[in-house]
Formats: structure tokens, C-alpha cells, sequence
């Protein structure tokens, strides 16, 4: 986590450059909206971009340019569509110092972070360019006397995406480049909280011949443009992620108004340190899955479960906090940070209340980052606390650097408590047992499991498959499930 300097070629030498005014983008036109918020610096505190806070008509502008567009779109070939998407590729590539600076400075993360989110989107863009192999459909010949059945994947028509804070490039790119390889206009809402880099992403778009206007639109905004957007007869699937309070809205919206809708929501990890374990491999692990991006990440450990007897549970919290200890609180462009600033001084607060609370509750806090909050308020250091399991800092996403400590007895009971979940995105155990690696895959209720692994994000070729009020909906992003979201299948029976 502390680094020694930027590690790879696409981080540092570039200057974030974040416009002062943002725009809406609809049929391959920029268009200012009058009413603004604005785009706080994590870091600084200051105001640095107007956000246009779009509502109903600037979602209809966007949804007319995307139904023009679409059926010319559809026509397209899938490889040139897919071409279409290298292109993208391409153009990522030829930004990428310029984007991950970007987000870095807007969202507060580090570079090596940053570069981090935008390789794997790029990832994402790379695996929709198998869109001809991927859109493929099936045939069954000779289910009765010369009766031939065939099914075939056709677009949804037009699609919406709307993200969250905390990944503002790489969420954008699970949807953007699926949902236009196979064959369907889409418009993304990005988080109000950082949108410059969903702005860019658009600019990028922009450039590519390939891609024609209305085929990508981008209406920034906040709760507004998201209610335009499940009201507007227009849109036809939904992909959201966000809380899980907002993928609920979301979801029964959608469905109310007889869209598709995949709604990806919050999560509460939890790490499972077995007394076999090698903590010089998991002790690391655990510092970047619970502090990594000032624990933002929806795979984030925020709770660390730890078995075994007296003796193991003192010797795991001593090499905790003893290594949070090292962690450097700072600005993401710090290379030496451990810990960036949260994306608002509100975020912050909302995760030290909940440890004030606990301490007033008897909570023992074996570190506590509540200290100077900075100049914008969002600096929290790293704090780790031993709490109850039913308690709010061991079951409620709190989303900031803290990590909870539970004791468990044996993986039977460790695996009890985090069943107890209300979600399942993911987990890890630390282990050197295959035995018990095993029975954690077999009984851990959490769609992405690592296995000394601290953050176990699956590549883009597999689906971001979280489970419980992890998600609402039934197909994920990325991989196969993005494909069959953004498809209509259609079965054709045939005598001849
Ligand atoms: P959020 O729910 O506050 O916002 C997400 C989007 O919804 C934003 O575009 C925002 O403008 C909009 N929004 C917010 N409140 C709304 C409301 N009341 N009505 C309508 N729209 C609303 O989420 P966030 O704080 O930006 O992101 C962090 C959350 O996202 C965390 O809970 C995290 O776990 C979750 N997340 C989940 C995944 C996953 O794969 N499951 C991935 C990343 C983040």
C-alpha cells in the first residue's frame, strides 16, 4: 500500500484538468444546463466544476437522440460495432495518464488506484469487443418432423446507466461499451459527487468516427435525473449501481414502469482469518481491501474475522493495527499515501459518528483515526475497533478506512456470522488449508470470493456477481450477463 513512487508508466507527468463547467452530451451536441451544482475537490475543499443538474427535459433531449439513433446502429455489423469499441480501447489508451489523473483529483483515490480502476475498465471495453462470438445464438434442429427452433440475441433498444461515486471511470465502462456492441443506444448518468471522468469518457467517445451521434449520450445530475429516467416511456433497461437504499428506489421503479433493470447496491465484507494462516501474506492483503481508496470499494474487507484461541486473536490484532499504524494519511497524488481523503467531508463524518457511537456503546477501539480532518474535512485515518456481531460497526455499510474485528471460534461460526449478512458481494478467507478453503467456497453466501486474496474483483470476462441486497435484478455486469441484459432473445419455430 505505501509506495515507493508511481509503479507504473500511466501514472504521474499529467496535471488533472477538470473543466470548469461540465456539459450534457445528447446526439452529438454539448448542451449547457442553466442549473448547477458543484464538484468539490476531496483534497482542497474547493469548488472546481459546475455540475449541470439535469431533469426531465434534458433526460427526453437524450432519449429522442438515442431512439433516433438506435435502429441505424442496430443495423451495423457486430464486428464493425465491435471495431467500433477497440476504438474505444484505443482512445482510452491514448488518455489514460489524463484520465487517471482525472480520477484520482476528482474522486480523492490514489494514482496507483486510479490507474488501477482504469485498467480494469479498459478491461471491460476489451471484453465487449468479442461481441461477434458473444451475440452468437443457438439452433436446435429436428424437434419434430422438419421443425427447426433457433434463438437469436436483438438489442433492448435504448439503455441507461446510472453510477456511483466511487469507481466515476470504471463503472461507466461495465456498461457503456456491452450495451453499444450489442446494438443499443445508451445514456449515462455518472455520480454528481465526480463526474469529470464520466466526462471524459464521453469527450473520448466523441472522437471516434465509428461511433455515431445519439448512439452514447451523457446527462449529469443528481436524484432528478434519476427519477426523469425511470419515468421517461423512452428507456428500456436500467443498470444502476449505488447504495443498496438507492438500487431498491431504482429497482422498483424500473419495474413499475416496465423497464429491465439490473441494480447493483452496497455490501459489508468480511475477511476471515483462519489460525493457519500466513500473516505476513494476509496482513497486507487485509490493509489494501480495508484502507485501499480510504475503504470505498464495494469488495472493501470491512470486517475482519478472526479464529482461533486467545493467544491467536492477540497475536492477528497486534499485527493489524501494528501495520494500519504505517498507513500515511494524504492527498491521492502523494505517492508515500496509504489513505486518501474520502470523496466528502459528509462521508467522513458518517463513518466517525458510527465510531463515536460505538465507543460510547463500550466498543474498544484498538486505532483511532479521528483526528484533523483536513482542510475539506474528509481525512480519516486508519481506525480498527473490536466490536459485537450484531453491532452497527460489525453489519452496517459504514463505507470509510475502518475495519471491524470479530472474534469467531471456528469457521463454522465464522461462516454463521457472515451469513448473517443482509448482503453478499463478497469475502475472503486467509488459509492454508485446502479443506477449509473449500468449505468457506461451499458455504460463504457471497457471489465473489477471494482465497488469499484481499480484494477479489473477477476480470471483466466474468460477471461482478454480487448476491442478497447486493444487487437487485438477476444479471450482473460484466461477461455473459451483460450480454444477456442488454439482449432480447427471440425463439423462431420453423416447419419446411
Ligand atoms: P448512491 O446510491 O448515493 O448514488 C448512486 C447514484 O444514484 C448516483 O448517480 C446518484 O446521483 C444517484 N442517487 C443517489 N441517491 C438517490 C436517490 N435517493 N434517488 C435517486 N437517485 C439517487 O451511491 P454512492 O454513494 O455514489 O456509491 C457508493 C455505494 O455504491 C456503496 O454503497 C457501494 O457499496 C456501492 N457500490 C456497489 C457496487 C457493486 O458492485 N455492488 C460497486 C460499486 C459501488
Amino acid at each position: 500500500m505505501t509506495a515507493d513512487g508511481p509503479k507504473s508508466p500511466h501514472i504521474g507527468g499529467f496535471q488533472a484538468h477538470r473543466p470548469a463547467v461540465l456539459a450534457n452530451y445528447a446526439g452529438g451536441e454539448w448542451l449547457g444546463v442553466e442549473e448547477t451544482l458543484g464538484d468539490v475537490d476531496p483534497v482542497t475543499g474547493e469548488v472546481v466544476a459546475a455540475v449541470p443538474l439535469s431533469g426531465a427535459a434534458e433526460v427526453r433531449a437524450a432519449v429522442e437522440a438515442a431512439r433516433a439513433a438506435q435502429p441505424g446502429w442496430r443495423a451495423v455489423s457486430p464486428q464493425r460495432r465491435a471495431r467500433a469499441v477497440l476504438g474505444l480501447r484505443d482512445g482510452l489508451e491514448g488518455r489514460r495518464e489524463e484520465l487517471v489523473a482525472l480520477v484520482s483529483a476528482d474522486m480523492g483515490k490514489t494514482l496507483e488506484d486510479a490507474d488501477g480502476e482504469v485498467g480494469r475498465g479498459i478491461e471491460s471495453v476489451e471484453s465487449a469487443a468479442a461481441i461477434p462470438h458473444l451475440l452468437k445464438g443457438e439452433m436446435l434442429e429436428g424437434v419434430a418432423a422438419g421443425v427447426d427452433v433457433e434463438m437469436v440475441r436483438q438489442p433492448v433498444g435504448v439503455v441507461a446507466a446510472i453510477t456511483p461515486f466511487n469507481f466515476p471511470a470504471m463503472i461507466p465502462l461495465w456498461f457503456l461499451p456491452y450495451a453499444i456492441a450489442c446494438g443499443n443506444s445508451f445514456i449515462l448518468k455518472p455520480s454528481e459527487q465526480d463526474p469529470c471522468p464520466a466526462q471524459l469518457i464521453v469527450e473520448i467517445v466523441d472522437g471516434i468516427e465509428e461511433i455515431p451521434p445519439g448512439v452514447v449520450n451523457l446527462v449529469h445530475g443528481g436524484r432528478e435525473a434519476v427519477t426523469a429516467i425511470l419515468e421517461d416511456p423512452g428507456i428500456d433497461a436500467i443498470s444502476f449501481v449505488g447504495r443498496a437504499e438507492t438500487a431498491r428506489i431504482v429497482a422498483e421503479g424500473a419495474v413499475r414502469t416496465g423497464k429491465r433493470v439490473q441494480a447493483l447496491g452496497g455490501a459489508k465484507n468480511s475477511l476471515v482469518v483462519m489460525p493457519d494462516a500466513d500473516l505476513g501474506q494476509a496482513v497486507p492483503a487485509i490493509m489494501g481491501s480495508a484502507f485501499g481508496a480510504a475503504g470505498q470499494r464495494c469488495l472493501a474487507g470491512s470486517v475482519c474475522v478472526v479464529v482461533g484461541d486467545d493467544a491467536r486473536r492477540a497475536e492477528v490484532r497486534k499485527a493489524l493495527v501494528a501495520a494500519a499504524s504505517n498507513l500515511k494519511v494524504g492527498p491521492g497524488d502523494d505517492p508515500a499515501t496509504g489513505v486518501c481523503p474520502m470523496v466528502s467531508a459528509a462521508a467522513r463524518d458518517k463513518v466517525a459518528g458510527a465510531v463515536d457511537r460505538a465507543v460510547d456503546d463500550g466498543a474498544e477501539l484498538l486505532l483511532d483515526g479521528r483526528g484533523d480532518a483536513g482542510p475539506a474535512g474528509t481525512l480519516l485515518g486508519p481506525t480498527i475497533a473490536v466490536a459485537e456481531p450484531e453491532s452497527e460497526l460489525a453489519r452496517d455499510e459504514l463505507f470509510g478506512p475502518l475495519l471491524t474485528l470479530v472474534d469467531a471460534p471456528d469457521l463454522d461460526a465464522a461462516l454463521e456470522f457472515l451469513n448473517g449478512s443482509r448482503y453478499g458481494n463478497a469475502g475472503a478467507i486467509f488459509t492454508r488449508s485446502g479443506a477449509a478453503a473449500r468449505q468457506y467456497r461451499y458455504g460463504a453466501e457471497a457471489g465473489m470470493l477471494g482465497v488469499n486474496v484481499g480484494v477479489p474483483a473477477p476480470v471483466a470476462w466474468f460477471p461482478f456477481s454480487g448476491w442478497k441486497d447486493s444487487i437487485d435484478g438477476d444479471l450482473h455486469a460484466n461477461g455473459t450477463d451483460a450480454v444477456r441484459f442488454y439482449t432480447r432473445e427471440k425463439v423462431v419455430t420453423s416447419r419446411w
